[in-house]
């Protein structure tokens, strides 16, 4: 059964002790909340103080619903707080993470092997000692999205220039020769893609074997702070990354400088991530692409205000199902 994710706490003093739906009321300003459930199971982020997430994690663990589904260890924590997340939403959805494939056709049941973060560790060590020396029959396969691997991933992975999850599937169909025959190893950030991506990946009886890391990069990073995975961890809300080492993996997009923390476009109708640095924001660079960098000038100059596509370069350049090329490129830095 698919786990529940993440329970970050952070700042903040504890109020309100109250359990059951009394506390979520009372604890709703402490710990807001992105939450999906689906008869798969249950996936989401909340933030709030210490003493409100852990009140979460207790109340879930005593919901009877839950019983056979989540233990403690389901949960992963990391340094944040209510304010990451601007709103309260919780969802009834077919799928517990939005693969776009209908659950009774593949499912979470056929999951690839679970590999602890040690186990996990020892494989990409195994895997890495033979890429090498160019005779490994593994693919190490980030499953997450392109600006999510551009500022942190596993040494020597193979990440799919692909915008959302949903393209995950055509990835792999129209890949399918690449994991021909292949031990795949697949991560994703909290484990969760991973229950239905492996679950694809083997409904396509072509790899020799599919395995998992078990909590994501979220449990190795715990385990292995300094261990193969390098860079920052993105995470989907206002914090955009966290981290456990000081690397630095990608640059900005306008100078090609050390750079990994994103900004939102500021072209109007766009919701790209860019990677700017300081020095080029305040030289006015701070649209994700040309295009929409002249959209923001007209509209500034404009002042009707009138819409805009949301179409830009970034979109238009990286097409819905990239086709990997020959042997798997080994992605040793975020560059794009
Ligand atoms: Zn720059
Ligand atoms: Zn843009
Ligand atoms: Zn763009």
């Amino acid at each position: 059964m698919v786990p529940g994710e993440a329970a970050p706490p952070g700042p903040g003093s504890p109020r309100g002790s109250a359990e059951g739906a009394a506390a979520g009321r009372k604890q709703r300003a402490a710990a807001r909340r992105k939450v999906r459930v689906a008869s798969e199971g249950i996936n989401g982020t909340v933030g709030g103080s210490k003493v409100a997430t852990s009140l979460y994690i207790k109340v879930m663990l005593s919901q009877p619903l839950f019983k056979n589904i989540l233990c403690q260890e389901d949960f992963k924590t990391s340094a944040g707080g209510a304010h990451c997340f601007p709103d309260l939403r919780v969802g009834v959805f077919k799928e517990i993470v939005p693969m776009g494939i209908d659950p009774k056709i593949v499912s979470y049941k056929e999951t690839g092997i679970h590999l602890s973060p040690q186990e996990f560790h020892r494989e990409v060590e195994q895997y890495l000692s033979q890429a090498t020396q160019g005779q490994s029959d593994t693919i190490l396969l980030d499953c997450r999205n392109f600006y999510e691997s551009k500022i942190g991933h596993f040494q020597g992975c193979l990440a799919p220039d692909i915008r959302k999850f949903s393209y995950f599937p055509s990835y792999v169909d129209e890949n399918l020769e690449l994991f021909k025959d292949k031990r795949v190893l697949m991560y994703c950030t909290g484990g969760i893609r991973c229950e239905r991506g492996s679950a694809y990946l083997r409904s396509k009886a072509v790899c020799r074997e599919v395995y998992q890391l078990k909590g994501g990069i979220h449990k190795y990073l715990e385990e292995f702070p300094d261990g193969f995975y390098r860079g920052k961890l993105f995470v989907f809300d206002d914090r955009y990354a966290i981290c456990s080492n000081e690397d630095i993996i990608s640059a900005c997009r306008y100078c090609g400088v050390l750079w990994d923390q994103y900004k939102l476009c500021s072209s109007q109708h766009c919701r790209q991530l860019v990677l700017t640095c300081p020095s080029c924001c305040n030289k006015g660079l701070t649209a994700c692409c040309p295009v929409c960098q002249e959209k923001e000038l007209k509209v500034a100059s404009r002042a009707s205000g009138q819409t805009l596509k949301e179409e830009c370069e970034c979109t238009r350049r990286r097409p819905r199902v990239p086709i990997e090329h020959g042997s798997p490129r080994m992605l040793d830095t975020g560059k794009d």
